[in-house]
């Protein structure tokens, strides 16, 4: 079992706790390296590393951002970001900067669709108006009662072809991989397996591709242990990691109880030959110790 979990959100994007009840989850469940990762938003980072220092956890700066790359979303994390540094700063109010709108886009096809109230439902669940997004939505139709769960929302609403879809362009790939390497971050392809599912996602020789590009522009790293995949992907993105010599990362996604596809830690060992990404800050460690 790992206790690292690098990959997990509070209410400062979609999570549903509080940066402090996040790190007290984790710790309370056997975390000991906690990276909190939250959408375009890195605001939680200080209230999560002091309750982390406080139980006694190692706590890595992170950050999860959008990326419009041909006509996918992806989400590429930032491990061991500096939140100070400026064009990242930046960059993220400019990835952000297009929610409000969209949001307001979101409401208005959800009402063409017999969905009133939407705008206001969503943003009474966003604790930082700033991060509206879709997860927010989704809480708003279940507590309206036109979907069970916020995992079937995404079934028949929200998406491409659905009701409520609105198409959105985020940040590039470069630019994104460019600010979390500036900042002294590694750069990690999220859940690479969800962009690979569904009529819309992209095949294998795409995913080549893509992992091409990711490499040249400086990307480091890809999950292969996470709340996203099944085992099989575990093996599966195992194998793509040695293809494209990439270190591997592991994490749950967890945005609240009940709600995520995994809780927080326990996380399954890596396959037979992964190079974890933390190999790579140990390195540095030993070296800032020599
Ligand atoms: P946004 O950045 O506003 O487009 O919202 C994306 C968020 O929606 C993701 O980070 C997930 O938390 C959530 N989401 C997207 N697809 C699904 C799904 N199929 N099941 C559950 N949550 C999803
Ligand atoms: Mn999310
Ligand atoms: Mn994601
Ligand atoms: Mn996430």
């Amino acid at each position: 079992m790992l206790d690292y979990d690098l990959h997990c959100h509070s209410n400062i994007s979609d999570g549903m706790l509080t940066p402090t009840e996040v790190v007290e989850r984790a710790a309370s469940r056997g975390v000991k390296v906690l990276a909190l990762t939250d959408h375009d938003d890195m605001d939680g980072l200080d209230e999560a590393r002091d309750a982390a220092i406080r139980l006694g956890m190692t706590f890595i700066n992170g950050v999860e951002i959008s990326v419009s790359w041909r006509s996918h979303t992806l989400h590429v994390v930032g491990l061991g970001i500096t939140p100070e540094y400026p064009p990242l700063v930046e960059g993220l109010r400019g990835v952000r900067s297009g929610r409000g709108q969209r949001a307001q886009k979101m409401a208005d096809e959800l009402a063409k669709a017999g969905i009133g109230g939407a705008l206001e439902g969503a943003y009474r669940y966003a604790s930082n108006p700033n991060m509206i997004s879709r997860t927010h939505f989704a809480r708003y139709l279940v507590e309206a009662r036109h979907c069970r769960d916020v995992r079937s929302v995404f079934n028949r609403y929200l998406v491409k072809g659905k009701p409520g879809y609105v198409p959105h362009t985020w940040s590039t790939l470069p630019d994104v991989i460019g600010w979390i390497r500036g900042s002294g971050g590694i750069a990690v392809l999220a859940h690479p397996g969800r962009y690979m599912s569904g009529r819309v996602g992209m095949g294998k020789k795409t995913m080549r591709e893509l992992l091409v590009e990711f490499v040249e522009h400086g990307g480091l790293a890809i999950e292969v242990v996470t709340g996203s995949h099944t085992p099989e992907q575990y093996a599966e993105f195992a194998r793509y990691a040695r293809e494209f010599g990439l270190l591997c990362s592991c994490g749950s996604d967890f945005h609240g109880p009940g709600e995520s596809f995994r809780d927080m830690g326990r996380l399954p060992d890596f396959p037979l030959g992964c190079r974890p990404v933390w190999e790579s800050w140990q390195q540095l460690v030993s070296l800032a110790a020599a």
